[in-house]
């Protein structure tokens, strides 16, 4: 079969004839004698696109090498030897091409800087186009190959390929995944003195660095020793990019104040969410401290506050307790019915035998020390009290 698609990468639309015909697993499978469909291979999925046969419009499902041979699986059967007339899915496979272009392009020049290699490549439609370099790289390191990819795009540089021989082979320094067998296929980014990259690749790239129009690096990531990047690239990256946008203009809004002072104004509402805990943590400590205060006397007692209380709040009424009486105390914050946080214990004994207690008589689960238990109990408040008297 010949490859249209390694050739001319544009061609998006063919006639011509069905070389064999199969039914297999419940699939229609072709052969084509010359096809403008990639298949799937090397972490890219099979283009989509529609094949002619007389008046039926038939929808190509896949593209998958079997044994060296591409066998295409098409919505219904086409005998062998019919006319066909192939049509890609143009702005799917447009994309496609950008973002493998794309990629060449930042796995070369991270290539050329560190000496790493892209050992995981995946091509996908709907989230960030991943590829894994074996070695460390920050954030920081990341994104500045990505300006110096972007660089290689503004440069509107040739991408091409090349079908060299064996002797040719062993002079030229390129890139590659696996040992090749057979006819080697290049794909070069630049050219004479501004070769940026060559690559040994099956897919189709665009012709001119500039059609690629942004890379955006998405996410970067440890990842099995080396590292982990997303990318998108063209309209893909423009997207994300408007997206993203459109977050920070909305939170701007929502902040009364222009982008660029929104880290003044997080910052701000950080250190006034802070005093305002602070404040709330001292009414609610003195206003606990005061009831705590008019308890009546005794040698055990227990305390119910807001089922909200915060932990530091809980200990604080804890403590209280323990000044206030010499025997058990205990603290619950909850709700019969859902339950209760406690903080329990004694200052004249081990704290865990009030543990033990509530873990006994009402089947508390929880920890502590000699200073203090806690833990959670589902019991009725009034069964919780006679603990206590
Ligand atoms: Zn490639």
């Amino acid at each position: 079969m010949i490859k249209i698609y390694e050739k001319n990468s544009y061609e998006n639309h063919l006639a011509t004839k069905v070389m064999a015909s199969k039914k297999e697993e419940g699939k229609n499978l072709i052969q084509l004698q010359e096809s403008i469909f990639f298949p799937e291979e090397g972490g890219q999925y099979a283009d989509s696109g529609i094949i002619i046969y007389g008046n039926k419009e038939l929808k190509l499902l896949d593209g998958q090498i079997k044994k060296g041979e591409i066998w295409y699986s098409v919505e219904e059967e086409i005998p062998e030897g019919s006319d066909v007339i192939c049509r890609l899915d143009w702005p799917i496979r447009y994309s496609r091409m950008q973002q493998h272009s794309g990629e060449h392009i930042l796995t070369g020049v991270i290539h050329n800087r560190y000496g790493y290699d892209n050992i995981g490549f995946h091509l996908s439609d709907d989230s960030a186009v991943t590829l894994v370099m074996n070695g460390d790289l920050t954030r920081e390191e990341v994104l500045d190959m990505e300006r110096v990819a972007n660089d290689v795009i503004y440069r509107n540089l040739p991408i091409v390929d090349s079908y060299p021989s064996k002797e040719e082979l062993e002079h030229i320094n390129y890139r590659s995944k696996k040992e090749i067998e057979g006819q080697v296929r290049l794909i070069t980014v630049g050219y004479g003195d501004d070769v940026v990259d060559i690559c040994a690749c099956c897919a189709p790239h665009v012709a001119h660095t500039g059609e690629i129009g942004l890379i955006k690096v998405v996410s970067v990531a440890a990842y099995k020793g080396g590292t982990q990047i997303g990318i998108l690239c063209g309209k893909r990256a423009l997207d994300y990019i408007r997206n993203e946008h459109e977050m920070i203009d909305k939170l701007a809004r929502s902040f009364s104040t222009s982008i660029d002072k929104i880290p003044d104004s997080v910052e701000s509402m950080r250190e006034e969410i802070a005093s305002l805990r602070e404040t709330t943590f001292n009414l609610i400590d003195e206003k606990m401290k005061r009831i705590i205060s008019e308890l009546k006397e005794g040698k055990n007692a227990c305390l119910f506050i807001d089922e909200d209380a915060s932990p530091a709040i809980m200990k604080n009424c804890y403590n209280a307790m323990c000044e206030k009486y010499e025997g058990k105390v205990a603290v619950f914050a909850g709700k019969d019915g859902k339950g209760y946080r406690y903080y329990a214990g004694s200052r004249s004994e081990d704290s865990r035998l009030t543990g033990n207690i509530l873990k006994e008589k009402l089947g508390a689960k929880g920890g502590g020390n000699e200073e203090m238990v806690q833990g959670r109990v589902d019991a009725a408040k009034s069964d919780i009290e006679k603990l206590f008297e």
